[in-house]
């Protein structure tokens, strides 16, 4: 049917247009960009920005990639290989083919070997730092980043701490050394085979320096039953430095963590039968899931709950004497070549009520993880740069990124690249490394370009193309809002694929 216009009824016109009438007074809500936190960035111990150095391997940007990273961490050869991965736990990836394999990529970015310069104002302080483990090192680069006279007391003739009991079928001793060299390159100072409380005191220390920081670790606790002095009975540290002939041997292994693990795989290469008994069940052993899962494969036996009670001499063995826990009367025993006692650590006693003493690493914190320990180390810095200069600009942590803020329409279901390990029939031969880490095209093509890259803004044109009322304009690569049309609708926000818009009450 058709009207003249003569012939419809009247309806309001105005006589402005769109650009001038401001729509956007109507809204009660509005949208605003944020960038939001990445959970991986969230959980790492470091606080590495993982997202934007992911974002720079995938343009094949290797260089900045590594420099970027290295600004937190000067460990990622390292901790690409044994950290606990607390970043990929919490990848939102995972709900769509997999988490992305950040270790993979932190590793690729550490075998890049790229130094980043020391453009520091030199602040006129010097510290003394001592243990280099990861905490004290990380602590004196850091230190030593922000200007300050850096001496790095160790009591071994090697730096790296417990980085140097880890077997190099898990960590070669060319990656540590490589990455300690960059540390070292910083401008840092080391006096080795120096022990604090032997060869010099604290008090002593604190004549000649502004402060001091403390990072020497945790000791190995000793199991307090009867036969641990017998020959042939070490602690787990103690057992991984031997360099002893133990083909044919039969060796068991007390503990459930990294340390007894660690052991008990070196114990097989070297020829052995291995037998570990832990107290607990599986599910409770402090060791990474995937390295006990590992062990196993190789044939290492483990027995769950099960308590030592006392080692005794036999003519040319020893016997250990076990119980099943909570069961008085289950004592057995298993006839042994040695036993590696691998308990866990404790806190040495320390007196740290000494003026400007600070502490970093595992004899803070006890949470026995190397990334821990870095991002301890890079905490203290910070600690001990805002005691002798104040604040340092505080920063508002941004909220995390969760799943729902997220429009998963915009990514494919991708699977990681699958890790290559070497056969068990060959790797239990030799100490070589197991993993192999991914080709320059995987790491581009495969991983990184499969990152969200959650809470942080790709320049997509999604909240742009999509605003029903043109309210979002470009300028210099950078939306901006134009608040007296946006009507609140909230679409820009639904359409962003990271999470990187948020909405809020409008102020009237
Ligand atoms: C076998 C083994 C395997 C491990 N595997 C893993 C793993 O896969 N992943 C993971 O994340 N973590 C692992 N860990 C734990 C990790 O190595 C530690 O949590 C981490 O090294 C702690 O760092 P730190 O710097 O605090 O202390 P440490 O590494 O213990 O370093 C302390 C340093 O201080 C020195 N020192 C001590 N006393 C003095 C003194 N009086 N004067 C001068 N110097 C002193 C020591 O010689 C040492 O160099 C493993 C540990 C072991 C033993």
């Amino acid at each position: 049917m058709k009207f003249r216009a003569s012939e419809l009824p009247l309806t309001p016109l105005s006589l402005k247009d769109t650009i001038s009438i401001r729509t956007g007074d109507w809204k009660y809500v509005e949208p605003f960009y944020e960038e939001k936190l990445s959970p991986c960035i969230s959980a790492c111990p470091v606080g590495t920005d993982v997202t934007s150095c992911i974002a720079l391997l995938a343009k094949e940007e290797f260089q900045e990639a590594a420099k970027l990273w290295k600004e937190s961490n000067p460990f990622p050869g390292v901790c690409g290989r044994v950290c606990p991965r607390f970043c990929e736990r919490e990848c939102l990836r995972q709900h769509l083919g997999g988490s992305i394999t950040i270790h993979l990529l932190e590793r690729f970015i550490g075998d890049l070997n790229v130094d980043i310069q020391n453009k520091s104002q030199k602040t006129g302080k010097k510290m003394a730092v001592i243990g280099s483990g990861p905490a004290g090192l990380s602590c004196a680069y850091h230190l030593s980043r922000k200007g300050y006279k850096v001496t790095l007391f160790e009591k071994e003739k090697l730096l790296g701490g417990l980085l140097r009991a880890i077997p190099s079928y898990r960590l070669p001793p060319q990656i540590v050394d490589k990455e300690i060299e960059g540390i070292l390159k910083q401008g840092i100072d080391i006096e080795i085979n120096k022990e604090s409380g032997k060869d010099f005191s604290l008090e002593e220390l604190k004549q000649q320096f502004d402060a001091i920081c403390i990072a020497t670790g945790l000791k190995e606790r000793k199991l307090n039953i009867r036969g641990t002095e017998l020959f042939n009975v070490w602690s787990g540290r103690e057992f991984l430095k031997l360099n002893n002939d133990i083909q044919n041997k039969k060796i068991t292994v007390i503990g459930g963590g990294d340390t007894a693990i660690d052991a008990a795989r070196v114990a097989l290469r070297k020829g052995s039968e291995v037998f570990v008994f832990y107290r607990r069940r599986r599910e409770d052993m402090p060791a990474n899931p995937y390295e006990v899962e590992e062990a196993i494969e190789e044939g290492v036996n483990i027995k769950y709950l099960s308590e030592p009670l006392r080692i005794e001499k036999c003519s040319s063995f020893l016997r250990l004497f076990l119980k099943k826990k909570a069961d008085e009367n289950s004592e057995f025993f298993i006839d042994t070549d040695g036993v590696v006692m691998a308990v866990g650590e404790e806190r040495e006693m320390l007196n740290n009520e000494i003026k400007d003493t600070f502490l970093c690493g595992d004899i803070l914190t006890q949470k026995g993880t190397v990334s821990h320990a870095i991002g301890s180390g890079k905490e203290t810095a910070s600690l001990i740069h805002k005691y002798f200069f104040g604040e340092e600009t505080s920063i508002t942590l941004p909220a995390v990124v969760e799943s729902e803020d997220l429009n998963l329409d915009y990514f494919k279901e991708e699977y990681p690249p699958e890790e290559k390990k070497r056969d068990m029939s060959q790797r239990i031969k030799d100490f070589d490394e197991i993993y192999q880490g991914l080709t320059r095209e995987e790491v581009i093509i495969k991983e990184a370009t499969r990152c969200f890259g959650c809470g942080k803004c790709s320049g997509c044109d999604n909240c742009y193309v999509f605003c029903p009322d043109a309210a979002i304009f470009k300028q210099d690569g950078k939306y901006i809002i134009d608040y007296d049309h946006c009507k609140g609708c909230g679409i820009c926000m639904e359409e962003c694929p990271r999470g990187v818009i948020s909405m809020r009450r409008t102020e009237k």
